[in-house]
């Protein structure tokens, strides 16, 4: 039986453990896949179990040694959820990971159980829209700050600035994305959490939290470059099929305490239905991602010498010896599928281009097997204010494409077709012009 995480002294690769860790087919009379459990609530063998069970839930004892928690109620927890997190905990590298009903329930359940009135939390932009709609309109309501610090490159030297001026103690969460959506832009982790490293005291240290949908699990690890905490929406690649929503928070012991707790309060655990569905998705997301990806390479090769296209972000994609690339090397094992590119025109043309898609459907979202075009600045980023916008790089010309797994000759003629009802350029190709198209 595989319940184990390592075998003669070596870690088991979290690509073998999505295949059985965590479950116990004795328990579920021998089926190889973990079943369905449809349940809202679970028997006590006795009396006491339940007393025992309820001790731990509500924090009233301290577990004891090799004690698994006993199940009590599906707000609470439920087996498929919890064979899902443990997966995602090997994949995080972390002491628990728990799963949510959604992104948002994984980022909101996150603050409200980390930030008190009086706290401060300071976050590097671009971030997905409804984290900034939660930083911007709903923790300002319990006293809890939310500052933008210089997004982008993120200087370190202005996050340190940020954290003397509201006072060490005050900084409790250090909160970005990378990539950056959907400007692809990297922010260098580790000199993140050196800062913090550095301004930390015995008694504060603010948690370093990143949101980790865009490359992870597969291409990033977070925890291995300083970061305390990670989030996901698992509606994206860990869940892949575009056929749930879901979400992820993994850290360590001291603060998935409070987060999962709550959880149980707030009512934001996925259904049993959702959290097997997930367990399935987790058996391929490797090979999804790293399919995906090299497709999405081949695409982002396609798009860079097109006459139509004027810039392309894709990570990786920058020069050799650039700071972005460094950054890339140290801190990314793939690309990821998700490309960012600006055609030569305004709001007009990359509607066309977007009403030709035949194969790439017209969705926001990103992740899924489909492939999925979208328009940020009238769509996801909508309501991001302009000057961000123009900070931010979202213009009106700027196309966001989710690669998936269809075979990417199709997927490149789509994007030839597309691309071809915008008017010929005016400049002839030569190879000198062609340099003009060639910065990212
Ligand atoms: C989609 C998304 C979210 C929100 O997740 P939901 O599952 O839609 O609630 C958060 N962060 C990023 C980067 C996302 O792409």
């Amino acid at each position: 039986m595989m319940n184990r995480k390592n075998r003669g002294g070596r870690d088991l690769h979290p690509e073998t453990l999505a295949l059985g860790y965590g479950y116990d087919p004795k328990l579920s009379e021998g089926a190889v896949k973990a079943p369905m459990f449809l349940t809202s609530t679970f028997q006590f063998e006795r009396a006491e179990d339940g007393k025992r069970f309820f001790e731990l839930a509500y924090g009233l004892r301290e577990k004891d040694p090799g004690e698994v928690p006993g199940l009590i109620y599906s707000r609470i927890n439920n087996p498929n959820v919890q064979i899902f997190e443990e997966r995602m905990a090997a994949w995080d590298k972390v002491d628990r990971s728990a799963a949510f009903a959604s992104g948002m329930a994984a980022i909101t359940t996150f603050f409200l159980s980390t930030c008190k009135p009086g706290d401060v939390v300071l976050y590097a932009g671009p971030i997905y829209g409804g984290t900034f709609f939660f930083f911007e309109k709903i923790l300002p309501q319990f006293q809890i700050r939310c500052i933008e610090i210089d997004g982008g490159g993120l200087c370190p030297a202005t996050l340190e600035a940020h954290i003397h001026e509201h006072g060490l103690e005050r900084v409790k969460v250090v909160y970005l994305e990378t990539p950056a959506n959907p400007s692809n832009v990297l922010v260098d982790m580790r000199a993140i959490a050196d800062v913090i490293d550095r301004v930390a005291t015995e008694a504060h240290r603010p948690l370093f939290a990143v949101d980790n949908t865009f490359l992870g699990p597969v291409f990033q690890c977070p925890k291995d470059h300083g970061v305390d905490v990670v989030l996901y929406s698992a509606t994206k690649f860990i869940g892949g099929h575009s056929d749930l929503i879901a979400g992820v928070v993994s850290g360590p012991a001291a603060v998935m305490e409070a987060v999962v707790g709550y959880r149980s309060i707030l009512g934001t655990l996925p259904s049993a239905f959702d959290a097997w569905l997930l367990l399935r998705s987790l058996e391929t997301l490797s090979v999804r991602m790293k399919r995906q990806a090299r497709t999405a390479q081949a695409i982002a090769g396609f798009l860079k010498i097109h006459p139509m296209v004027k810039s392309v972000a894709f990570p990786g994609m920058e020069p050799d010896g650039s700071p972005e690339r460094e950054i890339y090397d140290r801190q990314c094992s793939g690309t990821g599928s998700l490309i960012s590119f600006e055609i030569h025109g305004g709001e007009a043309e990359a509607f066309a281009v977007l009403n030709r898609f035949e194969v790439m459907r017209l969705a926001v979202s990103l992740g899924g097997t489909e492939s999925l075009v979208q328009h940020p600045a009238s769509m996801t980023h909508s309501d991001v204010p302009v000057e961000i916008k123009n900070r931010s790089g979202i213009t009106p010309a700027l196309i966001r494409m989710s690669v998936g797994l269809e075979h990417e000759e199709d997927l490149i003629d789509d994007l030839k077709q597309a691309l071809d009802v915008l008017p010929a350029p005016r400049v002839t190709l030569t190879s000198g012009a062609q340099a003009d198209f060639d910065a990212p």
